[in-house]
This record gives C-alpha cells, structure tokens and sequence, in this order.
C-alpha cells in the first residue's frame, strides 16, 4: 500500500499597497513564507516597463535590489532565479499586478529616464 499522502498546494498570494511618493510596498506570501518589497516604476531605456524591487527588510549591510522588466514579451527579472530559470516570484508578481489593473498605468507617478532627443 502507498502512503505518500497528497501534496498539499503551495498557496500563493501577493498584497500590494500603494503609497504616495511613486513607491509601494509589495509583499508576496508563497506558503509559509512572506518577504516585503519596496517597489518603485524606474522607467525603461529599451522600452516596456521597468520597476526596482528592493528587499525589505535588508539584512544589515546587504541591500537586495532587483529589476523587472515587462515588455509585450513578458516579463523579467535580474535576480538569480530570472536570471537562470527565465522566471521567478518577482517578475510573476508584477505581471500579475499588471493585468489586474493594479498597478498604475505608465506614466503616472513614473521617473521618466532622460530621453536623448
Ligand atoms: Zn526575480
């Protein structure tokens, strides 16, 4: 008789909370585990959409920043799972928020990148 017993899914769910200022936090909860993020737009130079997702909180003297960058291709991420495995929570995470709506529309409260004319 087998007993392995049924795997339970991993529960996942994201919380986003928008704050003044163009930054918010982002915390994304996989099973048991929770980890926030500052998330702010930072603009693209190769167009789409790039944000900058930073760990919170740090460890002391380790600043953890990551970059995702959505395009009509998808998205992507500069952390090593995104950049080994073509995905991650991350860049999952802001596409997620994008097609909900829940991210404010380019532009809107974006750092627009100097554009050379
Ligand atoms: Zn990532």
């Amino acid at each position: 008789m087998s007993s392995s017993k049924p795997r339970k899914p991993v529960e996942r769910f994201l919380s986003f909370i928008p704050l003044a200022g163009g930054r918010s936090a982002l915390i994304l909860h996989v099973g048991k585990l929770t980890q926030g993020y500052w998330i702010s737009e930072v603009g693209s130079a190769i167009g789409g959409r790039g944000f900058e997702l930073e760990k919170v909180p740090t460890r002391e003297g380790v600043k953890e920043v990551y970059h995702v960058h959505v395009s009509a291709d998808g998205a992507s991420c500069d952390c090593p799972g995104g950049t080994y495995h073509g995905h991650c929570k991350h860049a999952n995470a802001i596409r997620k928020l994008m097609e909900r709506g829940t991210l404010p529309p380019a532009g809107a409260g974006a750092l627009a990148l100097p554009v050379a004319a």
